[in-house]
């Protein structure tokens, strides 16, 4: 009787071990691989390979980095409509601008 309510005590330990969260759930991974690449390569042959925040700013630049417009440590999805083509300063800046909003809080 003893040892069966043990092994249940020891049972319910074990579930709420693996119950624990690694991670928060709502934070989408972000591709990694192969997925990611061919991802980036649909996303900038949508945008022509050009920065759409200097579209947005009238100006005509060649892109590179595909970046998530809401990032995913901020509740952003990993769809297309979320991502777009970006120079690397605006990509830069970007950053620099989200590293502060998180620093934030
Ligand atoms: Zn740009």
């Amino acid at each position: 009787m003893k040892l069966q309510t043990l092994r249940s005590a020891l049972k319910t330990a074990r579930s709420r071990i693996t119950m624990l969260p690694t991670q928060r759930p709502d934070v989408v991974e972000r591709k990694r691989g192969s997925a990611g690449v061919r991802d980036r390569e649909r996303i900038r042959a949508r945008d022509c390979g050009l920065c759409q925040e200097c579209k947005r700013q009238g100006r005509t630049t060649l892109g590179h980095p595909v970046d998530h417009i809401v990032p995913l440590w901020n509740g952003g999805s990993d769809d297309d409509s979320n991502k777009e083509t970006l120079c690397v300063p605006c990509h830069d800046a970007k950053t620099a601008r989200e590293a502060r909003q998180r620093a934030r809080g």
